[in-house]
């Protein structure tokens, strides 16, 4: 296990967060660095949802996904799932029938894979599952038993609490804003916002949509795409439904006892028609009520336009960069199920020097500086 004086962890959101806390619990001396406050970037304002059976794009994409579902679940034996950790399955269906032959066809292709996978009838869900869902009796449901839902921001303050407890520093609404190299090009130093300059022999990216900015910082092109969300909190007297929910045109979660959240791709794709986020909101709000008209009396609480993290072919961006030793990135969509796989992988990588094939895929020399 290699010895370093300092590793600046750059942004903490579930990425940040993980890397950090497996470095810490393995002795590494870690800061955590933050522009704004831990958890309150993406990872606060995603649908959250864990899962690989969105993921059958590429099977190695898929498996690290798989991994991560796991990784979820050994890290709620680790440190306790209590207030993040939500696994009870998550349905899908459709109301068109194009659109449910594909949803089908990729359920046959997952259980192939050995993906857990059920299908049943709207009439057997509303009866055994969740009573409060409008959907006709006979149309196929999906029920993926294994995925989840977690509560990102809890989530990130569990990890960071547990890091610093064991001695890492946490610095908060201080961004890096320069990144010092020895003649060598080996990393040196963190200048911050704050006019302090930090001695470190590692720096982790994990600054999520502002990946490729810190990338900068060390002369290095990260292309990343545009893929903007909006998501909608929703407050609600009792939370109605206790699954992850791909209904037609809505994805819905609980977000705890009384508010939901609420995301819609057909919605993320009137973002950049000008429509306001408050008409976004109502939209999205509208499609629940009818999906589930037990929330006629809930209201809209908090809504926002979030960035996906995502490097420019979609797919994550993790471990050293050789032409710069010690600078290491962590940038990945799906990111909240991703977070604890990639954070027990890159720590590895980073103490060992040892690369693990499950990221052969997705390391960050495909995009030559
Ligand atoms: C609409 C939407 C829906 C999504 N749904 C899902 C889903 O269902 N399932 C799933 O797995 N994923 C989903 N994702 C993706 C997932 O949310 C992200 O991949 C994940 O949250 C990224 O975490 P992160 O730690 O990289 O980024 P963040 O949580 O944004 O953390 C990055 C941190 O870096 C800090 N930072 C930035 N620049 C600097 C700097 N110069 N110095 C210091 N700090 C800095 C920021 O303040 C921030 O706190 C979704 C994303 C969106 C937008």
């Amino acid at each position: 296990m290699k010895r370093f004086e300092r590793i600046a962890v750059i942004g903490v959101g579930i990425l940040g967060a993980s890397v950090g806390w497996n470095l810490s619990r393995h002795g590494a001396k870690v800061v955590f660095i933050d522009a704004g406050q831990s958890g309150e970037g993406v990872t606060n304002w995603s649908f959250s949802w864990v899962n690989a059976s969105n993921k059958t794009v590429r099977k190695s994409y898929f498996d690290l996904n798989v991994a991560g579902m796991a990784a979820h679940r050994e890290l709620a034996e680790a440190i306790g799932p209590d207030s993040w950790w939500y696994p009870s399955g998550h349905l899908r269906w459709a109301d068109d029938p194009a659109v449910e032959a594909k949803f089908l066809k990729t359920a046959e292709l997952l259980a192939a894979w050995d993906y857990r996978v059920e299908v049943h009838t709207g009439a057997e869900v509303r009866r055994r599952l969740e009573p409060a869902l409008t959907m006709p009796g006979d149309v196929p449901v999906l029920f993926y038993p294994d995925e989840a839902w977690v509560h990102g921001r809890h989530l990130v303050g569990r990890l960071v609490g547990q890091a610093v407890a064991s001695g890492a520093e946490l610095r908060s609404g201080i961004a890096v804003c320069d990144i010092g190299t020895h003649a060598d090009g080996s990393i040196r130093t963190v200048a911050l916002s704050d006019g302090c300059r930090l001695d470190v022999d590692i720096v982790v990216n994990a600054a999520g949509p502002s990946a490729s900015q810190v990338a900068g910082l060390v002369a290095r092109h990260l292309p990343m795409r545009r893929e903007p969300g909006v998501v909608t909190r929703i407050d609600c007297a009792q939370v109605p439904v206790h699954r992850v929910l791909h209904a037609p045109h809505l994805e819905i979660r609980p977000d705890g006892d009384a508010s939901m959240v609420l995301h819609s791709r057909e919605v993320d794709a009137l973002i950049d028609t000008g429509e306001e986020p408050a008409q976004l909101a109502r939209l999205l709000h509208e499609s629940a009520r009818h999906v589930v008209p037990e929330l006629g009396n809930s209201r809209i609480a908090q809504t926002r336009v979030a960035e996906r993290p995502i490097p420019a072919d979609g797919f994550p961006s993790v471990g050293a960069v050789p032409s710069v030793p010690g600078y290491y990135e962590a940038v990945s969509h799906s990111g909240i199920t991703l977070g604890p796989v990639i954070g027990r992988l890159l720590a590895s990588e980073i103490l060992t020097g040892r690369r693990d094939e499950m990221l052969a895929d997705f390391r960050p020399e495909r995009f030559p500086s």
